[in-house]
């Protein structure tokens, strides 16, 4: 039996590079070699025992790759060989929910999220890629693994943010909390058009980068109140569309209160527990405001379209990838990732050990504030 190395959980706070047996694809399936993947703030909540999945499973939902085995079904669609990335949600598209336009939730409630949730993920050497004809998106020529990684999550979840608010031209947008899909859902207030984006967030290295991928208003929650702020720069009403990136009460009801009457709470945190939404801030339920979730679009047609995007150099996410490390050294990625070291803000991994990225010289960002 072929192995590869992977990174398994093994329970609350424990994960371990092991071997464990390599893929084979079935009918409409694919393996793909990882060359590069990262950690989401989603594998914190796993590793840490808030969001639950079976131990022994392989972590990881973010995988930029090479097509190595292509399963019944695929012929003349795919070869070998060729470089691709996969969402983190891999939809059927046959489903009553991929047929009824909500490709996130296949099969059922969150469904469509399988690596590293439901089936073994992408922190290994190999994938295996389950409906593989709707899922695998070939990577333009010329652009690179890290010019694409965070594709199949962070910008894909970010941006719909922005698109779940329905941002308009003109819109006045407060977008709350500048971790990578904060600023990924800041660098999407652009994109669609706003022109007030205000981002919020507590470490002034994550506003600096909140202005850089377009926001003209930062708000330092050690300095000021952003409720208060954000009523000063839109006339006293509210922002039009409030992005809520965080998922805790205190930020989903400053964003509730941040926005007018008739405006939109989009929001894209992983609360726990119940949340509460204020009586004043609510309206007593008269607002005509529209508070909507979204779970991050898969599948390859938006994997085709973010790629597109940075292609065309609508969107430079280089900057958000601050660390790279070897899969072999996930102990160390994951404890700078989740204590917010070093300035971080997303890690590249590579499973192949000897790669150049993954060298001491070649590390991100000097030493800075820990934020834990
Ligand atoms: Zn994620
Ligand atoms: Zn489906």
């Amino acid at each position: 039996m072929r192995t590869m190395k992977a990174v398994v959980f093994k329970g609350t706070n424990r994960i371990a590079v092991e071997e464990v047996p390599r893929p084979t694809p079935g009918i409409g399936e694919a393996v793909i070699k990882i060359t590069t993947t990262t950690i989401c703030g989603t594998d914190v909540h796993i590793v840490r025992g808030e969001y639950p999945v079976a131990p022994g499973l392989i972590l990881g939902h973010e995988p930029v790759g090479i097509i190595d085995q292509l399963g019944a079904g695929l012929e003349g669609l795919y070869r070998t060989g060729q470089r691709v990335i996969v969402g983190a949600i891999t939809p059927c598209g046959q489903c009553f929910y991929c047929l009824n336009g909500v490709h996130s939730q296949c099969g059922g409630g969150i469904g469509g999220w399988r690596f590293g949730n439901t089936i073994n993920g992408a922190w290994a050497e190999y994938l295996l890629v389950p409906d593989a004809r709707a899922n695998l998106a070939p990577i333009p020529t010329g652009l690179a693994d890290e010019d694409v990684v965070l594709c199949p999550d962070i910008f894909s979840t970010g941006l719909s943010g922005a698109e779940s608010g329905n941002i308009r031209v003109g819109d006045a947008v407060a977008v709350f909390a500048q971790g990578p899909i904060g600023l990924c859902a800041t660098a999407g207030a652009k994109l669609k058009g706003a022109s007030l984006i205000i981002g919020i967030d507590s470490n002034s290295r994550r506003l600096d980068m909140a202005r850089r991928l377009g926001a003209n208003v930062t708000i330092n929650l050690n300095d000021e109140d952003p409720v208060v702020q954000i009523k000063r720069l839109t006339d006293g009403r509210g922002v039009d569309v409030a992005i809520e990136a965080l998922g805790r009460q205190e930020t989903f009801e400053n964003a509730l209160r941040s926005i007018r009457p008739g405006g939109t709470l989009s929001s894209l945190g992983v609360y726990s527990g119940k949340l509460i939404a204020p009586y004043e801030a609510f309206y007593a339920g008269l607002g005509d405001q529209k508070i909507v979730t979204t779970l991050c679009p898969g599948g390859k047609e938006r994997m085709r379209r973010l790629m597109a995007m940075v292609e065309h150099r609508r969107v430079d996410l280089g900057p958000l990838v601050t660390h790279r490390f070897a899969l072999d050294d996930i102990e160390e990625a994951f404890d700078v990732f989740s204590h917010q070291r070093d300035g971080v803000l997303k890690v590249a991994l590579y499973p192949d050990s000897a790669h150049p990225a993954t060298t001491r010289d070649a590390v991100g960002m000097s030493a800075g504030d820990d934020q834990c």
